[in-house]
Order: C-alpha cells, then structure tokens, then sequence
C-alpha cells in the first residue's frame, strides 16, 4: 500500500512486517499451547560462596522447549508471555515446578542450599502473589525459608506501599525477596530503605566490565558498600572471570553466579554438580 501519488510515499505494508506479525501470532499461539504440552523446563545455576566454595542457593531459569525452534530463551517468549498475561500461568507453573524439584532435591539430602525463582511485575499485579507462592509451599510440603523470590526494580516503581506490605508478608511466611539486575533500573535510592528485601543482586553489566572499565568498578563497589551499610546481602551475577572473582571478594561481596563456576544446568547436570562435591572457592 502507497500514499496518494504526490505527496509523501510511505509504506504501511511490507513483507518484513507481515513476516514479524505472523511470526509473533504464531508464536503466541504455540506459547498458550505449551504448558499444557509441558514444554516448558526449569534449568538451574547455583550461587557460590567464595570463601567456603559451597553452593548456596540454585536460581531457577525457565526455557521452553519449543517443538520446531528447539531450546528458546526466556528473552524470546517471556516479554511476550507478559504481554499477553500468559506470564501468569506460566509463572504459576515455575514456582510450582521450582518447589517440587527443590523438594527431590532435599529428599536426596541436598539441604542446606536454596530455591530462588524469578518473577514478572504482572505476578504482583494481577493476583494475589503470597496466595500463590504459600500454596506451592504448602502442596511441597517445604517451608518458606528455603525459597528466594527475585524481582526487579521496575515491580517496586510502580505502587511502593503496595508492594511493601506484601513484602512483609512473604517475609512473615519465612520467604526471602532480592532484587534482581540493581544498578540496571533508573530507581531512586531512597526505597531501599523501605523496602523488606534480603538481597541485592548486582546487574551483570557492572560486572562484565571489571577490571577493563573503572566505571564499572567504582559503581560495583558503591552498590558493595550501600549493601553492607544497609545490612543487606549481595550477590553478583555474571562473573566469568578469575579477576571479577578476586574484585569482589576483594571488596566483601561474597556469593556470586556465573559461568566461572557453572552455567544454568538443566536437573540431570545439578544432580551431577551435587554428587561431585565441587568445591568453588580457588580465588585470591
Ligand atoms: P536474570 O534473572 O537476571 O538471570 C540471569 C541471566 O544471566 C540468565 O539468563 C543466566 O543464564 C545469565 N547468566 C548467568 N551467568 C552468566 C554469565 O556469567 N555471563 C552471562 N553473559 N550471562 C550469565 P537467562 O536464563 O537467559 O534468563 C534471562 C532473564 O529471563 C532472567 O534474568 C530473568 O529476568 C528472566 N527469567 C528467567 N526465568 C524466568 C522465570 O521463570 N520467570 C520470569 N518472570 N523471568 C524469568
Ligand atoms: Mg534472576
Ligand atoms: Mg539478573
Ligand atoms: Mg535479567
């Protein structure tokens, strides 16, 4: 389709776009099919102390099996699933599925790690998220201490009182709350605070650029130090190196998550990890 000859040509039709448009409608449409389908599989990276070189805690990461395109990564479905809300069935399902592996998990004496499981802002928003996360605990039989719920800055911008008092209710049931990516959202300071959270996790993009960008460097360790005087607990993600290791134990951050220590592995590789007895903790 063209404008009227004359004035200014501009397309509103193209292949390209016809192609995304089918692509995306396809997609959702395989996306609402696949739980039922139980396409869907939780992979698993642990955090690692450093200075013990134990694993502390497993995050759980959904994938989907997709039947043509093979493994997808949640940055291909999950905007989607939030979108179009389907990230609430979903997300149900990952927490239930999170619970039930954790429970295996402990049965094989496993015990002293923890569960922590992502979560959208929709999850907040649209249902009652205590309701829904006490229930699993409860179908699993597993208390509240062992699970860590992540969220991210973007859930607590939009309705701080709300999202407090529901804070303090996990927090009432033994359940643990972190905040993912910080550092990467444009959020105030000053909620922190407020705000019933255990964790920071420092955003993998601070940590990507040590030791090449001071930068970087500077704003790792301020985010270290704003922890540790706010007595809150820190995790870096997306360590992959000996000398990001060594800064961050250099400066007291402790736990870390990364390819240095271990991909997300899917159970059958975790299983593996636990039996192995791999200790982690060979930096300076
Ligand atoms: P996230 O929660 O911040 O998870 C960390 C991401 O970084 C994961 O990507 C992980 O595989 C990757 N990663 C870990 N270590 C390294 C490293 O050393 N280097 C690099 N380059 N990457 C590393 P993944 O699994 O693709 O997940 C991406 C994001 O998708 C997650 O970020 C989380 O926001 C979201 N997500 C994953 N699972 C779920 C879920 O069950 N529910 C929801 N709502 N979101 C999820
Ligand atoms: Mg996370
Ligand atoms: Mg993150
Ligand atoms: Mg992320």
């Amino acid at each position: 389709y063209r404008a009227k000859e004359g004035q200014k040509s501009y397309q509103v039709y193209s292949p390209a776009v016809h192609t995304q448009f089918f692509k995306r409608l396809q997609l959702e449409q395989t996306l609402y099919k696949a739980l039922e389908k139980r396409e869907f599989v939780l992979h698993y990276q642990p955090q690692v102390n450093i200075n013990t070189g134990k694993i502390t805690s497993m995050e759980a990461l959904i994938r989907w099996n997709h039947p043509e395109q093979g493994l997808l990564y949640p940055n291909k479905f999950i905007p989607l699933a939030e979108e179009t809300g389907l990230i609430i069935p979903i997300g149900g399902w990952v927490i239930d599925e999170a619970c039930r592996q954790y429970k295996l998990w402990q049965q094989k004496g496993y015990s002293d790690i923890k569960i922590s499981v992502n979560l959208s802002p929709n999850q907040f928003r649209n249902q009652d998220i205590v309701t829904v996360v006490k229930q699993a605990l409860d179908r699993h039989n597993l208390n509240g201490h062992w699970l860590e719920l992540e969220i991210t800055e973007s859930i607590i911008m939009q309705n701080v009182d709300n999202i407090i008092s529901i804070l303090h209710e996990l927090k009432r049931n033994g359940i643990k709350v972190s905040i993912d990516d910080f550092g990467a959202g444009y959020s105030s300071l000053s909620y922190l605070k407020r705000l019933p959270v255990d964790r920071l996790k420092i955003d993998q993009s601070f940590v990507v650029d040590i030791p090449v960008d001071p930068n970087a460097e500077v704003i790792t360790t301020a985010i270290i130090s704003l922890a540790h005087n706010l007595g809150i607990g820190l995790v870096a993600e997306g360590v992959e190196t000996d000398a990001q290791a060594s800064f961050l134990k250099n400066r007291g951050c402790e736990i870390m998550q990364g390819y240095l220590f271990s991909r997300p592995l899917p159970v059958s590789g975790c299983d593996k990890l636990f039996n192995g007895g791999k200790s982690f903790g060979q930096f300076q």
